[in-house]
């Protein structure tokens, strides 16, 4: 699955990630040599604590670190994953050297997978040609119903054009699976470039004309068609944009929650046949679907009438041609990645095609690779240790609602409640997927990737209309990442966040509290974030706060809007305060909590005992500092500015800090220091 749309369909899915999943990778600038769990000489100690508390504690590293050419960005969560490159490229050197893997066995699917994606020769030859049936499908299109066929056929395969279909819990009734529906069918990341007037968005969109065009004559049009060609495609995705929800609202669970049956969809969007739909991708033991967003869904079946058949055809060439690029010969792949890579993203380089297939290994495959590197480099302590540190972090947060003075006792034990029913699951699921049912072969690259994408639509389509698999998880074993699932109401940390500098099997609490230890609370406090709060103790949409409380809660959340609102990045531009709302106080509740998991981890200790010359409250917050230091290419700023829920690393840092009161205690923060915020004007709610 390409990173767009995985990305969407977490979104859709509620799931809420800590950082947003990166995008280039390198094998330069591996970090081999042991290092201290704090190392101070990444700091610059030349800065201020109480002027830029980022660069205080990471200074120099950022200086010493400049982005390799791969890369987008370049930080903790990316050296961690350098590591896990190297981890992983064992496991697959390994597997694609197996000449004695059972016929049928999860050896045989890993490394036929990865040795035909490693096959640039072949690749090369077959050129554009994988996509010719595809091809001449689209290109023998009369009528509507033909496009409406055709839609048909490529959801059933779990290719995505003008929408997704998806498999979710039911927000209101989450012990069961119904079918969702998410808007999509645009060629960039999100709608605001289409109708933005600013200068960063109109010279996205002439740089997405022209690379369509170079796309286009690759797939063999003439250049004059070409040019005829990208003018359709950007008209259709503008008009798809108009009707777009913003990233905003996509936030809000009650507006994205519309069920309805059938007939109330057959009502709602007349333009698709959805009985022909839903038989033609296999689904008819469900009769309630989510329309996340009604506005679109009615758009787009409109458009399927009224856009000439002769335009739909070359939309759905190019949707065809821009999903599949990255698996085609390299003139595609090369042109996707000077667009998607560099003209987004600001990377210079394409990683290597090892790297990049490991990841489509690991992602097709995830919970194969999974589990031998679980077996391999996950040790069972990291999980022992976790469990403690989740259970002293969930008194933590027990105690800070508990002394809450802006809500009421009796909102207070429904959180409580709440909080005493979260599921944590860590290092890897108690039941692996079985991949018995998907074929992977020699043959064909594209076709084992098309194989991998059936083999997932099927085992979604299979799970709506029952009961949740609670033993699922949303994120693979090795990926750096952790999450919450408000439906779920649970927190998940894969085996790969294990590490440092986010997990220490050995360094002092101070540390690991600082770093793992607000990961935990961070993911805990998103139970209780603006969206999170909107859900039940059993994971349902369903509001449980008396309407005083909710009224405090957001007189709170302002203050932490306006901040973020007020954070220039970039000179002029600023940090979206609305959209970054629910992980920005994720993270401010998760420091606050850490922290007080820490002291309660001290108590009867020296809290005074220096290590490195840092007392533990100090160590405390550089380690956190320390996991968000990163340098970040300007384009790729500006691209999470307009569509990550997160807010800048930098602001990770800076944005939280000031407003915690120990903070100034630590570093010894004046008045007249450049961040310094009077206590009566700091953000506080978890
Ligand atoms: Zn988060």
């Amino acid at each position: 699955m390409n990173l767009l749309l995985k990305q969407s369909l977490m979104t859709a899915a509620g799931i809420i990630a800590l950082a947003i999943g990166t995008g280039g990778c390198s094998d330069k600038g591996t970090e081999k040599k042991a290092e201290p769990a704090l190392n101070a000489s990444n700091m610059d100690t030349i800065v201020k604590a109480g002027d830029d508390f980022y660069r205080f504690a990471n200074g120099t590293w950022l200086k010493n670190n400049p982005i390799p050419a791969e890369y987008s960005r370049y930080g903790a969560f990316e050296v961690l994953e350098e590591g896990n490159y190297n981890q992983l490229k064992t496991i697959l050197a390994d597997a694609s050297a197996d000449k004695n893997a059972a016929a049928g066995s999860v050896n045989q699917k890993i490394r036929d997978f990865y040795n035909s994606g490693m096959d640039t020769i072949k690749i090369d030859k077959d050129g554009i040609s994988p996509l010719k049936a595809e091809l001449d499908q689209i290109n023998a299109f009369e009528t509507a119903a033909d496009v409406q066929k055709m839609l048909i056929l490529q959801h059933a395969s779990g290719n995505y054009p003008l929408f997704y279909l998806y498999s979710a819990p039911d927000e209101k009734n989450s012990n069961m699976v119904i079918a969702n529906t998410f808007q999509g069918g645009l060629g960039l990341p999100d709608r605001d470039y289409y109708l933005g007037e600013d200068a960063r968005s109109k010279e996205i969109r002439a740089s997405y004309l022209k690379h369509m065009a170079k796309m286009f004559v690759l797939a063999g049009s003439t250049p004059e068609q070409a040019a005829k060609d990208v003018d359709v495609v950007m008209k259709i995705e503008t008009s798809l944009a108009k009707i777009s929800s913003a990233r905003v609202d996509l936030r809000d669970p009650v507006k994205n929650y519309n069920k309805t049956d059938l007939a109330g969809l057959q009502k709602m969007a007349p333009g698709i046949d959805w009985k022909a739909y839903f038989e033609g991708i296999k689904l008819t033991t469900t009769n309630e679907i989510n329309i996340g967003q009604p506005k679109f869904i009615t758009g787009m079946a409109a458009m399927i009438n009224t856009i000439p058949v002769s335009d739909w055809k070359v939309y759905f060439r190019w949707d065809l041609i821009n999903s599949a690029a990255s698996a085609l010969s390299s003139d595609f792949d090369k042109e996707h990645f000077a667009f998607y890579g560099t003209v987004l993203s600001g990377a210079k380089e394409q990683r290597p095609r090892w790297k990049r297939m490991i990841d489509q290994t690991s992602s097709s495959l995830g919970e194969a690779v999974g589990q031998l590197y679980v077996q391999k480099f996950f040790p069972p302590e990291a999980k022992k240790r976790m469990i403690e540190l989740v259970s002293n972090l969930k008194v933590s947060l027990g105690e800070r609602i508990a002394g809450l003075k802006w809500m009421s006792d009796a909102t207070k034990k429904e959180a409580e409640a709440k909080l005493a029913k979260i599921n944590v699951k860590i290092g890897y699921p108690d039941k692996w997927i079985d991949y018995s049912n998907l074929t992977i072969g020699t043959d064909s690259y594209y076709a084992n990737l098309k194989n991998a994408r059936q083999f997932e639509v099927n085992r979604n389509i299979t799970k709506i209309g029952k009961p949740v698999d609670r033993s699922e998880w949303n994120m693979t074993p090795q990926t750096v990442n952790a999450y919450y699932s408000p439906n779920m109401n649970e927190i998940v940390f894969p085996a790969a966040i294990l590490q440092p500098p986010f997990f220490f099997m050995d360094a002092d609490d101070a540390v690991n509290y600082g770093a793992i230890g607000m990961v935990i609370s961070h993911e805990m406090t998103h139970g209780f974030d603006d969206q999170g709060r909107q859900y039940d103790k059993e994971g349902n949409l369903h509001d449980w706060w008396l309407a005083d409380d909710s009224k405090n809660f957001e007189a709170k959340t302002k203050v932490l809007v306006d901040q973020y609102d007020n954070y220039k990045i970039l000179d002029s531009l600023h940090v979206d305060g609305k959209l970054t709302l629910g992980e920005n106080i994720a993270d401010l509740g998760g420091m606050n909590v850490a922290y007080n998991g820490l002291q309660k981890a001290l108590a009867g200790k020296n809290k005074d005992e220096k290590i490195d010359g840092f007392t533990p409250d100090q160590r405390f917050f550089l380690s956190y500092a320390q996991v968000w230091r990163a340098n970040t290419r300007d384009e790729e700023t500006m691209r999470r500015l307009k569509e990550d829920v997160h807010s800048p690393a930098e602001t990770r840092v800076n944005a939280i800090v000031y407003n915690i009161p120990a903070f100034y205690t630590a570093f010894n923060i004046k008045p007249g220091d450049k961040r310094y915020i009077a206590p009566e004007n700091r953000a506080d709610i978890w």
